[in-house]
């Protein structure tokens, strides 16, 4: 058998893959830390991880541990029957991030799906809203996963086109967009305000330094709920365990996944207290695999791995060392750099016919992997267990490749 090289992998998967994706032509084989490697052995610095799922590091052993072992004893009882191991896994969640209840999902789709039924029933059980009248309100450019429901939110041709007919009950304002806010909160028929702290798909767009604080003050002037979507933002990646904390909003609803199993198995979650979260029945909701014990476990670990490891603060710092470095690059393709710890954007100036792709694609030849968005903006994301050497490394393989655009 001849070994297969990086264009047979991507012929395969040209040829049996759907073609919804578009990737860096880079095949992996195996992770550690910051690092992944190619099927040609070459060595690169993950800058995206996996949209921020992996913000532990790849392949943590803690993590991997903990699946393998359980993996072993028993993988799924569905929620027919009891288990030996959700309970323990939601009074860890709901303690580690303060609320009475936990919903368990698998991925960040499902979780705004559930916050969404969740809020719905919460405003015709206790906002007696009329039968079917129910509104929730979400920002332009907002990225909440990719079901019917949920596109149906979006702002995004490329997100929506030719799938409808789209779910109503959504109302559309611009992001970061007080007075906008406040107008469609007098709607009686309005039960939740859904936004992410910031804008990661869209670009990593940060709000208004108070934003976030005057929106949820307003939300309970109108009685209404406080969804924060932190599926990217959250697990540490800002510099907070949460994005909310860095102006300590406490959501209403929070919504978490990627991160929250260290991207080593699909776990998402729903957090609310019991004046919200009762309002679902038996039968009402569910999923056979949410909350399985390989789940539970995994969730546990890459939680404790977050604290044990200080990720928070490790973002926080790095974060202002990657903005100060990335600003003193000398380059007429870099427009603009923003974020908050380790969630960072930089926008990128065409220059004659080369892109933020040509970009990306010269950093993986010098050993970055990132990855354009919406066309002329490159997201940096690096694990949270980058230390200040690795990302200095990494800083100037950077500059290497923006001086080759020179
Ligand atoms: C990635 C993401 C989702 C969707 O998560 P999936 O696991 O891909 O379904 C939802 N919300 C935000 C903010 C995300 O970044």
């Amino acid at each position: 058998m001849t070994k297969l090289k990086t264009q047979d992998y991507i012929d395969r998967e040209d040829q049996y893959g759907a073609h919804n994706y578009h990737p860096l032509p880079v095949v992996l084989e195996r992770g550690e830390g910051v690092y992944v490697w190619d099927v040609e052995g070459n060595k690169y610095f993950d800058f995206l991880s996996a949209y921020s799922a992996v913000n532990q590091g790849h392949c943590h052993p803690k993590i991997v541990g903990a699946l393998t072992e359980q993996a072993q004893k028993l993988t799924l009882t569905s929620r027919a029957f009891y288990n030996n191991t959700l309970g323990e896994y939601e009074e860890f969640i709901t303690k580690f991030f303060g609320y009475d209840k936990v919903l368990p999902m698998n991925t960040g789709a499902e979780a705004d799906e559930t916050a969404i039924k969740l809020c719905r029933k919460w405003g015709y059980k206790k906002k007696d809203i009329p039968k079917n009248q129910a509104k929730i309100i979400c920002c332009n450019e907002n990225f909440h996963g990719r079901t019917i429901t949920i596109v149906s939110m979006s702002t995004d041709p490329d997100a929506y086109n030719d799938y409808g007919p789209f779910t109503p009950g959504f109302v559309k304002i611009p992001y970061n967009d007080l007075e906008a806010l406040e107008k469609e909160l007098q709607d009686p028929n309005v039960a939740g305000f859904l936004v992410e702290p910031i804008q990661g798909e869209a670009g990593v767009y940060v709000p208004g330094d108070g934003y976030l604080k005057k929106a949820f003050e307003l939300c309970k002037k109108y009685n209404v709920l406080f969804i924060a979507d932190e599926v990217q933002t959250g697990i540490a990646r800002t510099g907070k365990l949460l994005a909310v904390n860095h102006e300590d909003v406490r959501p209403d609803v929070l919504i978490l996944g990627k991160a929250l199993s260290g991207g080593v198995f699909p776990v998402s979650a729903v957090l609310a207290d019991d004046e919200i979260m009762l309002c679902i029945k038996p039968g009402e909701h569910g999923s056979t695999f949410g909350g399985n014990p390989i789940a539970g476990k995994v969730a546990m670990a890459a939680l404790q791995v977050v604290e044990e490891e200080k990720l928070a603060e490790n973002a926080e710092r790095l974060g202002k060392i990657f903005r100060e470095e990335f600003k003193s690059i000398k380059s007429d393709m870099i427009e603009l750099v923003r974020g908050k710890g380790l969630l960072n954007a930089v926008v990128i100036k065409p220059k004659e016919d080369k892109t933020a792709w040509d970009v990306c694609v010269a950093m993986a030849k010098n050993g970055i992997l990132a990855k354009p968005t919406h066309g002329h903006i490159i997201r940096f994301a690096p694990p949270l267990v980058i230390t200040e050497e690795q990302l200095r490394e990494a800083m100037d393989k950077i500059k290497e490749t923006f001086k080759e655009f020179e």
